[in-house]
């Protein structure tokens, strides 16, 4: 017998309806490179959506078409989100930071029909766009004064298109499992794959990253996602903020700079943020360096890469929660969260400090499993490593236009890349990328840990553990470092500072110094490159 219960489709132009009746009032904040703060509210921002929409109309799309953005977060970029995927067509945030060729290829591979872009980017764009025959238009995000200049006819300007548009559009019935959005992984190897949200999947993600051990957003926060637009929805900031009411700001272009990131969170009484540890390290940086204040920031979600200890440390002295997360662009991107930060009372502060650093517990929704190299689940004991498997409504069953993908080789099942520990509770330990695992005398050692413990050292900027031959030991562990700014340490004191934190055997043999840390787009250390620099590495005892 089925119940008795209406059935509403999940989709995002509910929350549309939602956020203009009930949160209407409430303040979308925005850097933008015509106006350096930009203040319009919910109402009027999906009104210009429905003016946008009136302009993707007329231009004939069909259902499904794909509209692409490369822009920063602010204001045009959400009501491109709300307006492409509430008419039915697929918004595809495309990130800037990939390589020319990389954006050729995804741009054709989406088969993108129009591309928005912010006007920072033209200058890529203008040298690129040939090679995109089946664009027809690329419409730059700013007001005509502020237009590039450009012989293309293709090019138009956002404010000329919108300016003649009725705010007057009836949003059309979708069925939920319809794709809304689109966003491309940067793999270090192989083409960018192609993983295609639905409406469903981004409510039922969007109701989970509200829940209160996950993201905790109510109506009384003020929300500054430092989470680019452009990499798996800003975590979902934009569905989840407009639902809860809280006020949303946007910081454009000056997404990693620590003084904007200060003024912002004190001039507009930022209480919640999320962003990858990178970020964190520019806004800490900064106030170490400014002695300014940023007393309304109560909790900021860290994730996309493992979050030190020492920069929680370091945010509990201004009085903010570090919430560590973990998450793929396959998975919405929300996976886990450890909130024990948020019932501290309940734990002694040793316990807290071990366990504070676990990237927490499988938010609801998402079911998690470790498995060893036979396909055999390993239990939740938080010493058994395992490659870590996920499932869950927000999950991707397949990447776009690609038929066999090893990662869904387990029916029913994605698998991360990644390897992780689970403790009895829950509480999911991610190791290493299972590309990045070192094997030294046939023990795994986490290069994670490794690399969070030295980056707590006061003259370590950024560091990064890689795994290189070793005669006797198969592997052993090779720390490189960037040297914070005016410092030089030395490897003996690296390695003293790490005896201690980490089991001995895991110590690195040595430890090599560079300029500058490689970053994939998204704002990780790049292992392969650093792989490929010291390639001819050989261990001082071995030379
Ligand atoms: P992306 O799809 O670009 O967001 O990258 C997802 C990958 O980032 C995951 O599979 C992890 O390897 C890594 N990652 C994300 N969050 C964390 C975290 N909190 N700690 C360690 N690695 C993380």
């Amino acid at each position: 017998m089925n119940g008795l219960m209406m059935d509403i489709p999940l989709t995002i132009t509910s929350i549309v309806r939602h956020a203009e009746r009930v949160h209407g009032h409430k303040e979308i904040v925005s850097i933008t490179r015509d106006n350096p703060r930009h203040r319009y509210t919910y109402r009027e921002c999906f009104a210009r959506a429905r003016q946008l929409a009136n302009v993707l109309q007329a231009w004939g799309l069909d259902r499904g078409d794909r509209i692409a953005t490369l822009a920063w977060n602010d204001y045009r970029h959400l009501e491109t989100y709300y307006s492409s995927a509430c008419s039915g067509y697929v918004c595809h945030t495309i990130n800037p930071r990939l390589f020319p060729e990389q954006i050729v290829y995804i741009v054709n591979h989406a088969e993108d029909r129009y591309v928005f872009l912010d006007p920072d980017f033209w200058p890529l764009i203008e040298g690129i766009a040939d090679q995109c025959p089946a664009v027809e238009g690329w419409v730059i995000m700013t007001t005509r004064e502020h237009m590039p200049e450009s012989d293309r006819a293709d090019v138009m300007c956002y404010e000329d298109l919108m300016s003649p548009q009725s705010d007057v559009f009836e949003w059309p019935d979708l069925d939920e499992q319809v794709a809304c959005s689109l966003c491309y992984t940067s793999g270090t190897t192989g083409n960018p794959k192609g993983v295609l949200y639905s409406h469903r999947s981004t409510v039922l993600h969007t109701y989970a990253t509200l829940m209160p051990d996950a993201m905790n957003i109510s109506s009384g926060d003020v929300m500054l996602p430092i989470v680019p637009m452009f990499h798996v929805n800003a975590w979902g900031n934009p569905y989840a903020c407009p639902v809860a009411g809280a006020k949303l700001v946007m910081p454009g272009n000056k997404m990693g700079d620590g003084p904007t990131l200060a003024t912002l969170i004190n001039e507009e009484g930022v209480t919640l943020s999320a962003g990858v540890p990178t970020v964190w390290l520019n806004l800490l940086a900064h106030l170490r360096e400014s002695g300014e204040r940023i007393d309304t920031l109560t909790r900021i979600v860290v994730g996309g890469s493992a979050c030190p200890l020492s920069v929680m440390e370091e945010f509990d002295t201004y009085g903010v929660d570090t919430r560590h997360a973990w998450g793929m662009t396959e998975m919405s991107p929300l996976g886990t969260t450890n909130h024990a930060g948020g019932h501290r009372a309940l734990y002694s502060p040793e316990q807290f400090a071990e366990m504070r650093t676990n990237v927490g517990t499988p938010i609801w929704g998402v079911e998690i499993k470790i498995t060893d190299d036979d396909n055999q689940e390993l239990p939740w004991d938080g010493k058994a490593f395992g490659a870590l498997k996920v499932r869950g409504p927000w999950i991707c069953s397949d990447y776009f236009k690609l038929d066999v993908s090893d990662a869904h080789a387990e029916p029913g099942w994605f698998e991360t890349g990644d390897v992780a520990t689970v403790s009895p509770d829950g509480f999911v330990s991610i190791t290493d990328r299972t590309k990045d695992v070192i094997k030294s005398g046939g023990e795994w050692i986490s290069s994670i840990e490794v690399e969070n413990a030295a980056t707590g050292h006061p003259k370590v900027s950024e560091a990064a553990v890689i795994g290189r031959i070793h005669e006797k030991w198969g592997e052993r562990p090779l720390l490189i470092v960037v040297r914070a700014p005016g410092e030089d340490p030395s490897p003996e004191e690296l390695k003293a500072y790490l005896d201690g934190k980490i089991a001995k055997w895991w110590i690195p043999d040595d430890v090599q110094f560079i300029d500058e840390m490689p970053h994939t787009a998204t704002g990780k250390i790049q292992k392969t490159a650093l792989r490929e620099t010291f390639a001819d590495y050989c261990f001082p005892a071995q030379q």
